[in-house]
C-alpha cells in the first residue's frame, strides 16, 4: 500500500514531464495571442457549487463526486470539472465588472470524479481549458472552437472531425422535452434502467445513451425544435465557421453530460489505430451565472483532457521527443580540475548552455560514458596536463573529434557549437 498510489490516480514522471510542460505551454501562448488570461481556482469548493453548477441530475453529481465533511463540518468537494469554479470566481470578484468579455483559460487544472476502475479512466485527471463571459454574439462560439482545433494541432493531433449541435435555450428545450418524452414513453420498457431514471428529469440525455441511441435514430432532433433566437444563433455560427475555413458535421446527438450548456455544444474528435477518440468537449452556458448568483451573462466554453491527449499523442505516434538532459558535460581528473570544471559549469550555465560535471568520484571512462548517455553532445576535459597548460579539451560526442583551445575560449566555443 506504502509504495501504490491510490488507484484511478498516476504520477507524472521525469520522463514525461516535457510532453505535460508542452501542453501547457502551447496552451499559455495560443490562448495570450487571443486575449485570454489564466485563472486559477481551488481544488476544493462548497459542494453546492457543482450542485448547483454542473447539475444535480448529472451522473457527475449523482455519483462521481469525491464530497467529504471537513473538521468544520461542511460539506466540501473536490472540484470534477473546471467550469464551475471559474464561474464562482467570476461572480465572488465582480470580474464581469472589469473588460468585457472576460476570456479565462486554465491549464493543468487538477480534477476529480469517483470513476469506476475498470473504464479506463483517471480519479484524478487534469484539464486544459477556457471560458469567456459577457459575449453572446456566436463568433465566439467560433473563436473558442477554432482555439481549441489550434491546441490540438500545436500538440501534434491531427485528422480532427469538429462536431456542432444545437440544445437550445430552457424556451425552446422544455416544449422539446414534452416533444421528446411524448416519442420516448412507448418505448420506455425496451430501454436501459439508467434511461428510465433520466426520462423524467433529463431526457435529452437518453439520445446519448451508449446502450440505447441506435433503438432512437428517428426520435425528434432538438435542432427542429429550435426557437427563433436560438436558430438565428447557428445559423451564424455555421456562418463564422464558414469564414474561418474551418469545416464541421452536425450531430444532433451531441448532448453533453452536464445541465447547464444551451444552445451551442461541440466535440472534436480524432482519428487512431484504436479508433475515433474525442479530444475536447465544450459549450455555451448563457443561464448558469445567474443560477449561481451572479448577473445574467452569458458564457462559452472548452475543456481538454491532457492525460488523454498524452495517449492520442502515443496512439497516433506523433509523442515528442524528450530532449536531451544536457548539451555539455565536463569531465575531469583530479581535485584541483574538479573546481576549475565546477567553475567552467557554472560559466556555461550563465550562458544558457545546460551542462554539469560528475558528482559521484566516476572514472574518466565512466564519466565518458555517462556523457554520452545524457545525450551531452560536447564533452569538456580537464585533467592535470590541460590545468598546466591553461587549456580544455573540447570533444564533439557527434563527429567523434577533439580539438585544445585555451580555456578562456571554452565557454563561446561550446555555445557555437550547441
Ligand atoms: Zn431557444
Ligand atoms: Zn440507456
Amino acid at each position: 500500500m506504502l509504495t501504490q498510489a491510490p488507484k484511478g490516480t498516476q504520477d507524472m514522471l521525469p520522463k514525461d514531464a516535457h510532453r505535460w510542460q508542452t501542453i501547457e505551454d502551447n496552451m499559455r501562448s495560443i490562448c495570450a495571442l487571443a486575449g485570454y488570461r489564466e485563472i486559477r481556482t481551488p481544488i476544493f469548493e462548497h459542494t453546492e457549487l457543482f450542485q448547483r453548477g454542473v447539475g444535480e441530475t448529472t451522473d457527475v453529481v449523482q455519483k462521481e463526486m469525491y464530497t467529504f465533511n471537513d473538521k468544520g463540518n461542511r460539506s466540501i468537494t473536490l472540484k470534477p470539472e473546471g467550469t464551475a469554479g471559474a464561474v464562482r470566481a467570476l461572480v465572488e470578484a465582480h470580474l464581469y465588472a472589469d473588460i468585457q468579455p472576460v476570456k479565462l483559460y486554465y491549464a493543468n487544472c487538477p480534477c476529480f470524479r469517483y470513476e469506476k476502475p475498470q473504464s479506463g479512466r483517471l480519479r484524478q485527471f487534469h484539464q486544459n481549458g477556457v471560458e469567456v463571459f459577457g459575449a453572446k454574439d456566436a463568433s465566439v462560439d467560433a473563436e473558442i472552437i477554432d482555439l481549441a482545433m489550434k491546441l490540438l494541432n500545436a500538440n501534434g493531433i491531427g485528422d480532427l472531425e469538429l462536431n456542432i449541435n444545437s440544445i437550445g435555450c430552457p424556451k425552446c428545450r422544455s416544449a422539446y422535452h414534452e416533444k421528446l418524452k411524448g416519442y420516448l414513453s412507448p418505448k420506455l420498457s425496451c430501454l436501459c434502467e439508467t434511461c428510465k431514471g433520466r426520462f423524467e428529469r433529463n431526457p435529452l440525455r437518453i439520445l446519448d445513451c451508449k446502450e440505447d441511441a441506435a433503438k432512437l435514430t428517428d426520435a425528434p432532433a432538438m435542432l427542429d425544435n429550435l426557437c427563433e433566437e436560438c436558430a438565428e444563433h447557428f445559423e451564424k455560427l455555421k456562418g463564422y465557421l464558414d469564414a474561418l475555413g474551418i469545416r464541421y458535421n452536425i450531430d444532433a446527438r451531441i448532448v453533453r453530460g452536464l445541465d447547464y450548456y444551451t444552445k451551442t455544444v461541440f466535440e472534436i474528435i480524432t482519428d487512431t489505430p484504436n479508433g475515433k477518440l474525442t479530444v475536447c468537449g465544450g459549450g455555451r452556458y448563457d443561464g448558469l451565472v445567474e443560477e449561481l448568483g451572479g448577473p445574467a451573462t452569458p458564457g462559452i466554453g472548452f475543456g481538454m483532457g491532457i492525460e488523454r491527449m498524452i495517449m492520442v499523442q502515443d496512439l497516433r505516434g506523433v509523442a515528442p521527443e524528450a530532449p536531451a538532459l544536457y548539451d555539455a558535460f565536463v569531465v575531469t581528473m583530479g581535485d584541483e580540475a574538479r573546481k576549475e570544471g565546477l567553475r567552467l559549469v557554472n560559466e556555461l550555465r550563465a550562458a544558457d548552455i545546460r551542462a554539469d560535471i560528475d558528482h559521484a568520484n566516476r572514472s574518466m571512462k565512466a564519466q565518458f560514458k555517462y556523457a554520452n548517455k545524457v545525450g551531452a553532445k560536447q564533452v569538456v576535459v580537464i585533467a592535470g596536463d590541460e590545468m598546466e597548460k591553461g587549456v580544455v579539451r573540447l570533444r564533439d560526442m557527434t563527429a567523434g573529434e577533439e580539438r585544445e583551445l585555451p580555456r578562456a575560449e571554452a565557454v563561446s566555443a561550446i555555445a557555437q557549437a550547441k
